[in-house]
């Protein structure tokens, strides 16, 4: 797995998406928060939960149906008020499961480990991404910090954070060029 920083990234990333009208701070927390959380699934090795049963590591709270649900409970955590309130309740819902499906995605890409139960319940398949350049951290903490481990926090930076900090940048710069353009503004008027 990559660090959880790495995951919160991410999340509180995600939020710039959301429409205008959603309290993007508390939406930012949330996503950070959500986007590290599929990993509180390793509590399980300490209760000898099995690394491939379905409450394993990269098991149930890594799949497609966590994100969906996850997402769901996000979109009524946030309120979306006003006359575009289902627009909005929709667009959250769709940002939170993003977000929370970045990270078995990003799990998917790392170089060790089970793969990911992306179908779980309904299938106990586990996927790894075809491209892997992700150096997987370790499950407990205390040992990332050891020496000989920065290679960890390069492989992320290289492959996570900075193509994410280009994305951020493009995305703001668009936005900030569709406001100030006098079209757009009459067209949202
Ligand atoms: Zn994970």
């Amino acid at each position: 797995m990559p660090t959880a920083f790495t995951h919160m990234l991410i999340g509180a990333a995600a939020s710039q998406l959301a429409p205008a009208g959603v309290p993007k701070g508390r939406l930012a927390v949330l996503l950070a928060l959500a986007a590290a959380a599929p990993d509180l699934d390793v509590i399980g090795f300490s209760l000898g939960v099995p690394y491939g049963a379905l409450l394993g590591h990269r098991g149930l709270s890594h799949s497609l149906f966590f994100a969906a649900l996850l997402g769901a409970a996000i979109a009524l955590a946030v309120p979306a008020r006003g006359p575009k309130f289902r627009r909005n309740l929709m667009a959250i819902f769709f940002i939170a499961f993003a977000a929370v499906a970045s990270h078995g995605l990003l799990d998917a890409a790392t170089d060790a480990g089970l793969g990911i139960g992306f179908l779980l319940p309904f299938s106990d398949q586990r996927y790894f991404l075809p491209f892997r350049p992700i150096a997987t951290a370790p499950i407990n903490p205390q040992r990332f910090f050891s020496a000989g481990r920065w290679h960890l926090m390069i492989s992320e930076m290289l492959w996570v954070w900075l193509p994410l900090a280009a994305l951020t940048l493009s995305f703001q710069l668009g936005r900030r060029m569709g406001r100030s353009d006098p079209r757009s503004q009459a067209l949202s008027r």
